[in-house]
């Protein structure tokens, strides 16, 4: 096995290797000040340099407009979940487009704090498609509507932004940020754990339309707060300091690369390989419809769960790792997130073939 593997993690995931070894080069002393970013003040001149340019070059890289502020949180975009009730769902109701597991958690999530309401539900399909606009029942009076642009486990993706009539636009975008441009204007909020495609695990960022900032229920606790967390830069307690360095590394080289539109290139040439061998494939069933698939996780399975677990050895002792799929779908699953390299999309797809050629009867 080379030294590094292709790794198709869903996340914590691969990391574009120029960020990696810039951090190893920075470990011990930043910029020469003697010490790392790790042991660094948040309060400090250097962490606010730090910070300050991973959130210029967030907003540059997605042409976030001046109504929004960039926030840097923790908790995940599971805290989302509950912080994007407690601040926008006021008397209620929301609408919830449940396309899949973790679109389910959040209608769940926030029916602890008010009245949800079901656009979508996707639960007969197994997830395995996303609704057409017409198929959505949008209350008209909800406080916004939410839903999830990439289900990382089922591998769909709403191939557009759903109209609400005026209900604003909530998304968790967790496993598709900075792969795609986006009309960033059009959402209230716009929220992403950023393990899956830009940083470390540990780092939430959110995206808040600030005339929706400073309505949050009385017993929204501080640090869930998008007007207090606003009002502080993301420096109300200890922010991730090594996340959001590590942030900025990512995002300086999806710059130099030439942005989000090429990294939309990218994962369109990496998906289609994948996506060519499963319609050209009599052993392998991909999970998507063809209208709902996801470039950023790839799911399919063989039909078989003994083939399924014979295919992922093979591909880990290629150096293709975890491709193993989700408990919730089993077979298998490729997340091609944007530091994948095409050569991990092309060494997959050969090992598809040559396993199909191998195994096929
Ligand atoms: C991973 C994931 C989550 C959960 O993220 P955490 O950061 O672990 O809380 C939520 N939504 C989507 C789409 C995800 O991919």
């Amino acid at each position: 096995m080379a030294d590094r593997a292709y790794n198709f993690a869903a996340g914590p995931a691969v990391m574009p290797e120029p960020a990696l070894r810039r951090a190893q080069s920075e470990l011990l002393n930043w910029h020469g000040c003697g010490m790392s970013v790790m042991e660094m003040s948040h309060r400090g001149k250097q962490f606010a340099e730090i910070h300050a340019e991973a959130k210029e070059r967030f907003k540059r890289l997605l042409g976030v407009p001046d109504t929004h502020e960039v926030l840097f949180l923790q908790g995940g975009a599971t805290a989302q979940f509950a912080a994007v009730a407690l601040n926008l769902m006021g008397a209620g109701p929301a609408s919830y487009a449940v396309t899949g597991n973790f679109s389910g958690i959040a209608a769940k999530e926030a029916a602890k704090y008010g009245a949800v309401h079901i656009a979508y539900e996707g639960k007969d399909n197994g997830y395995s498609r996303i609704p057409g606009q017409g198929e959505l029942d949008v209350a008209p009076d909800s406080a916004y509507f939410h839903y999830c642009a990439n289900n990382t486990i089922f591998g769909t993706a709403w191939g557009y932004v759903p109209e609400t009539g005026g209900v604003p636009l909530v998304c968790d975008m967790s496993s598709e940020i900075m792969s795609h441009p986006v009309d960033v204007g059009r959402y209230a909020l716009i929220y992403a754990g950023a393990q899956k495609n830009i940083a470390p695990a540990g780092l939430t960022v959110v995206i808040v339309d600030k005339a929706f900032a400073g309505r949050e229920s009385a017993a929204t606790p501080q640090i869930m707060s998008y007007a207090k967390m606003i009002a502080k830069d993301s420096m109300l307690n200890t922010p991730p300091c090594w996340c959001i360095y590590m942030l900025g590394l990512v995002l300086e080289w999806v710059e130099e690369q030439g942005g989000v539109a090429e990294m939309d290139r990218r994962r369109r040439e990496r998906s289609a390989l994948i996506y060519d061998v499963l319609d050209n494939s009599r052993l392998y069933r991909p999970h998507a419809e063809p209208g709902s698939r996801s470039m950023m996780n790839v799911t399919f399975r063989t039909g078989s769960e003994e083939l399924d677990a014979e295919f992922c050895a093979g591909a880990a002792a290629r150096g293709l790792l975890n491709v193993k799929g989700h408990r919730l779908t089993g077979g298998m699953r490729a997340s091609l997130y944007n530091a994948m390299p095409l050569e991990g999309a092309k060494a997959l797809a050969d090992y598809m073939k040559a396993f199909e050629v191998e195994h096929h009867v």
